[in-house]
């Protein structure tokens, strides 16, 4: 665990010298526009689920005044401790089959979407720019959109590492605590999750 933890703390080190720049320039020359399709958001066009950091979902809580649990549901696991609880390290958002949050082909929460939405189709691995399949591909971006991007694709990866860092300092392995059913293991520490609360898409 220690190990992995230096190896990232030296990953958010690289992050932090990140040319914005440089990604904007790669982003310009593959073009992207938002068609508003809404495919990322749809089942019917494959996986569109969409995890959430803590932060994120207290985030759109305070905007919209919804309770953590009308924003995430635990992501589903087959890791179970010595009681038979469920163990898992990721909270992703509701779906009803599409994402919840979607109505009428718009975002209900678009202001206060988390990063993995607000930079679709973006995203990058071990620092690299990846491109997820998407209608706007190709299109033409102006300078200041694909600067916009760049800054929040950079801003994504340092979070998505700062998380990781803190998850794997709060890990305490997989002990039942005799309250719940399902844990969640992320940057704040464990959240049980009592049977009754238990969500349907687990
Ligand atoms: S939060 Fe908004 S943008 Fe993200 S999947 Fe849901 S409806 Fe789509």
């Amino acid at each position: 665990m220690n190990e992995k933890t230096t190896q990232l703390k030296k990953s958010l080190s690289i992050a932090a010298m990140i040319d914005e720049s440089a990604m904007a320039d790669k982003i310009r020359s593959i073009g992207y526009k938002c068609v508003r399709c809404a495919k990322c958001c749809i089942e019917d066009y494959g996986d569109n689920t969409v995890s959430v950091f803590p932060f994120e979902i207290r985030r759109i809580s305070e905007k919209t005044g919804l309770k953590w649990e009308d924003i995430a549901v635990p992501s589903p696991s087959e890791d179970r401790d010595t009681d038979g609880n469920i163990h898992t390290f990721e909270w992703v958002l509701k779906k009803n089959g599409n994402c919840a949050f979607l109505d009428k082909g718009l975002c209900k929460i678009y202001e206060c979407r988390p990063y993995i939405c607000s930079t679709y189709p973006f995203y990058l691995f071990e620092g690299r720019l990846m491109v997820s399949v998407c209608e706007g591909i190709g299109s033409a971006i102006s300078n200041e959109d694909a600067m916009k991007m760049a800054a929040l694709l950079k801003e994504r990866y340092i979070a998505e590492i700062r998380e990781t860092i803190a998850l794997l300092e709060k890990f305490m392995g997989f002990k039942p605590d005799g309250r719940g059913a399902i844990c969640v293991h992320d940057s704040e520490g464990e959240h049980w999750i009592r049977q009754t609360e238990r969500s349907s898409n687990i």
